[in-house]
């Protein structure tokens, strides 16, 4: 039968998952959005996403005529519905985007109808070829391109003005093309990832930038309450690229990948060079694994080694 999507209360083919060409969503990125996944076919942290999507829609006035416990149903739903289309080794990946729908002086030739819609598909689309990264740890690279600062776009609103980060991942590409971006503030503060957040450890503490300028990750926000459980000392606040220079470890989380290990910043050596020598970065991983009854790092081995990539 094919994925199934939820839009506005009703299931749809995939095929269905279509929005306007006179859409506000890509004519202006007005749209605000949710990426979750889970861990052995169950949600992470769903309550969390869903809080977050109903306060990105509060700070943009963006209307959600659904309740928390209605999209929270939905959401079940939806896994429900598409169960039975991913393999047994699969974890899904579920999106939900809201938007006004079609502009405003587009009125005449579309009904304008805001909408919520969620979808499900294999997350290893989007963690393909990266073991690797885990083995080997990412090189962060700093791209002129900045964090758009929390008094012109707010990022802690989850939402589909992304140019920025794209110009940033397409900047330090072109110097080195496995290289993830780490964007800078306005005043030169370490702010994010282009879908991440950062962290360092520096003599044992472990530190991550004050959640201004950056998303208020849920991966960050649980690897801080790793840490709590973990007795790992931590702080949150301003990280300079020196910081990062002369780290002992780094790494990036997001709700795909939890926890990435960064090898490398700007050109330099981070630390003893490889994620088996990150003592913390270890010990926070195996914390997450063994919480959510899953070795994630084992499972996107496989998924690498074992099985191409279909739709
Ligand atoms: N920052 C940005 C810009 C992101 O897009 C993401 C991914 N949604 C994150 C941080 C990490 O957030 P989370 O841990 O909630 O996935």
């Amino acid at each position: 039968m094919g994925r199934m999507i939820w839009r506005n209360g009703l299931f749809l083919p995939e095929s269905q998952a279509v929005q306007s060409v006179y859409d506000g969503a890509s004519l202006y990125g007005d749209c605000v959005f949710e990426m979750m996944r889970t861990f052995n076919k169950r949600s992470f942290r769903l309550d969390l996403h869903l809080d977050r999507l109903i306060e990105s829609c509060r700070a943009t006035y963006m209307p959600l005529n659904y309740t928390f416990r209605q999209l929270k149903m939905a959401h079940e739903d939806l896994l429900a519905r598409n169960r039975h289309e991913f393999a047994d080794d699969d974890e899904i990946r579920t999106m939900i985007n809201v938007s006004r729908g079609v502009f405003p002086i587009y009125r005449e030739l579309e009904a304008p109808e805001p909408y919520v819609m969620m979808t499900a598909f294999p997350l290893r689309w989007v963690l393909k070829d990266m073991s690797r990264y885990y083995r080997e740890g990412v090189h962060a690279i700093t791209p002129s391109q900045r964090q758009i600062p929390a008094q012109y776009l707010d990022p802690k609103v989850k939402n589909r003005s992304r140019l920025h980060y794209r110009l940033a991942e397409l900047e330090v590409k072109r110097a080195d093309s496995n290289a993830w971006a780490l964007l800078l503030d306005d005043q030169g503060f370490i702010a994010e990832g282009s879908g991440s957040n950062f962290f360092i450890v520096s003599s044992g503490r472990l530190i991550t930038p004050e959640p201004r300028n950056c998303l208020r990750g849920i991966s960050r926000n649980y690897t801080l309450s790793l840490a709590r459980e973990c007795g790992i000392d931590y702080r949150e606040r301003n990280l300079e690229p020196y910081d990062a220079i002369n780290a002992d470890e780094a790494f990036f989380t997001g709700t795909p990948f939890s926890i990435m290990p960064v090898s490398r910043f700007n050109s330099r050596q981070i630390g003893r060079g490889t994620p088996s020598s990150f003592d913390i970065t270890t010990r926070l991983t195996k914390a997450w694994c063994e919480r959510v009854g899953v070795d994630w790092i084992e499972q996107v081995r496989k998924w690498d080694a074992e099985r191409p990539v279909t739709n």
